[in-house]
């Protein structure tokens, strides 16, 4: 196996090098496009750490012996053993460790809330200094299993000989029986992976014609380019995973047909696609949509070129309504197709905007305007019955509410219309409804969600697991995936008895 070429200064630091050495080390920074550049198109943003970056980042890891970063992990990644191999320049090894309990690495390197999950637990924080840059080292080894699919991120390294192929993960033939994953977002593919592994023969059903749920239709090229996502999905199906594109479970096959084709477990995973409005007066005018089908449009049918069949309207001033990671992609794209004025209209202050700091930063960056502090009450449209104007409620933060945030309160009488051609509404999702209505017997609750047991993911039906955003109602990538990897434990032990 090769490891990375040896060379003098790395030598010098892996001998003897001590805690405090390594402390000392600054956490690194993640080479990005300039904002000029990237504002005006979708390359993407995080252009990922070179090799010497890489390595001297991994130092910085003290290896606890507790690893509490795993401990932040929902798919129980090996943090320090993945790190360690960086640091010792096995980049083959370090995949390894990722590919062993995450089917996505180099989509949760890049996506993944790490300052709220395995970063929030780095020892270096009790130190009062930077955690280290997991998320970044994540993205780093996982991309070198990608080098000859995408662009190589990694100057200067040797791979080792096997790092292109698929999977590093033996196989491990149980059963045949076959299981059947409804829905192709994270929670489905980490379910997939971890099923094929055990040897079941696993078939995931996509309504839509790309695989990847919000992973494609969501998350926008200039943060997860749709080729990472693809080279992920390819090692699925050499895993033997088969996937069915335009196949509507609840629609184009029922639950009694999945049945009578032989599957002995289903794994709903249909997420929270479905969009909040604020029904509010002139929510109906041309030029006001949701995000979904904004981002929708945009990432899956190519609707940003003019000759598209379903293009979408190109706003010079346009108002994004939200604070979330889906209000920032939005927006972003706005700019990228040519807002001069693209806004955030957000209700609270920034400092309780759900969105991820680093998207909040970038988006500042590329000239994104925040209206933190209000709310819109109306839009007004012209005689056309578009959208020409929004009135806004001003806001102050009163008393936190349940989600333990500063609460938004009316300022009694201050209100302010701004003109704008294009009004994105991210206010949040509710659950799919389709496969909660169409299972007969699947308790849901009212809210839409799928209630489950726990500890197992099991729905009220035997048979049917759930996990991701139908059940979660509108989480992260990471929950989905660990979503994922509990429910397929759990239906292995229940087939196996
Ligand atoms: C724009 C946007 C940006 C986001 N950014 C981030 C981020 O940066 N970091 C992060 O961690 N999270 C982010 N999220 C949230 C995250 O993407 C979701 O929590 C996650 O994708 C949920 O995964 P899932 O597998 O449960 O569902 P999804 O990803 O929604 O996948 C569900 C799939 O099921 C399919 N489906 C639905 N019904 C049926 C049916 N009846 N038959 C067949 N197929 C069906 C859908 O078409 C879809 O492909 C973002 C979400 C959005 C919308």
């Amino acid at each position: 196996m090769k490891v990375l070429r040896s060379e003098p200064w790395r030598e010098a630091l892996r001998k003897d090098m001590k805690a405090k050495e390594r402390t000392d080390i600054p956490r690194v920074k993640m080479p990005e496009l300039a904002p000029d550049v990237r504002s005006h198109n979708f390359e993407e943003v995080n252009m990922g750490l070179t090799a010497e970056q890489a390595l001297l980042e991994a130092k910085r890891c003290l290896d606890c012996p507790d690893a509490p970063c795993m401990t932040g992990c929902p798919v129980e990644i090996n943090i320090p053993t993945f790190i360690k191999n960086i640091e010792r320049g096995n980049l083959a090894e370090a995949a390894k460790t990722l590919k062993a309990t995450s089917a996505l690495p180099a989509v949760c390197g890049r996506v993944c809330p790490q300052e709220k999950q395995c970063e929030s637990q780095c020892t270096y924080l009790k130190l009062k200094k930077e955690a280290v840059a997991i998320g970044y080292l994540e993205r780093f080894a996982a991309d070198s299993l990608l080098v000859t699919s995408y662009r190589l991120p990694v100057t200067g390294c040797q791979l080792a000989d096997d790092a292109n192929h698929a999977n590093p993960i033996n196989q491990t033939n149980h059963s045949s029986d076959k299981v059947a994953v409804v829905g192709s977002g994270p929670a489905g593919l980490s379910f997939a992976g971890d099923m094929a592994k055990l040897g079941y023969n696993v078939t995931v059903f996509e309504a839509l014609h790309e695989i990847g749920g919000v992973l494609k239709y969501g998350i926008p090229e200039f943060r997860l380019p749709n080729a990472i996502v693809d080279v992920e999905i390819e090692n699925l199906k050499q895993l033997g995973v088969q996937f069915q594109k335009n196949c509507i479970i609840g629609k184009t096959l029922s639950q009694d047909d999945l049945h009578e084709m032989g599957f002995k477990g289903i794994f709903v995973a249909s997420g929270a696609g479905l969009p909040n409005f604020m029904h509010i007066p002139g929510e109906n005018l041309n030029g006001v949509l949701s995000s979904n089908e904004y981002l929708t449009r945009v990432n899956l049918m190519a609707a940003r070129k003019p000759e598209a069949d379903t293009p979408v309207w190109l706003g010079k001033r346009v108002a994004v309504i939200g604070g979330g990671n889906t209000a920032m992609d939005s927006v972003r794209v706005a700019r990228r197709l040519g807002a001069e004025r693209a806004m955030i209209v957000y209700r609270r202050s920034e400092e309780e905007m759900p969105a991820r700091l680093e998207e909040v930063k970038h988006a500042k960056e590329e000239g994104i305007i925040f209206l933190n502090l209000y709310n819109p009450i109306e839009y007004i449209g012209d005689e056309k019955g578009c959208v020409k104007a929004m009135v806004l409620q001003k806001m102050e933060l009163g008393e936190p509410d349940a989600s333990g945030r500063r609460s938004p309160v009316p300022v009694a009488g201050a209100t302010e219309t701004i003109e704008v051609d294009e009004v994105i509404v991210s206010v949040g999702v509710s659950p799919n409804p389709l496969i909660p209505s169409a299972f007969r017997g699947l308790e849901v609750s009212r809210k839409g969600t799928i209630i489950v047991n726990q500890e197992t993911l099991q729905t009220d039906l035997k048979d049917v697991y759930a996990g991701g955003d139908i059940v979660r109602g509108g989480a992260t990538v990471i929950l989905a995936m660990g979503d994922g990897r509990t429910a397929a434990a759990a239906m292995h032990a229940a087939l196996r008895e």
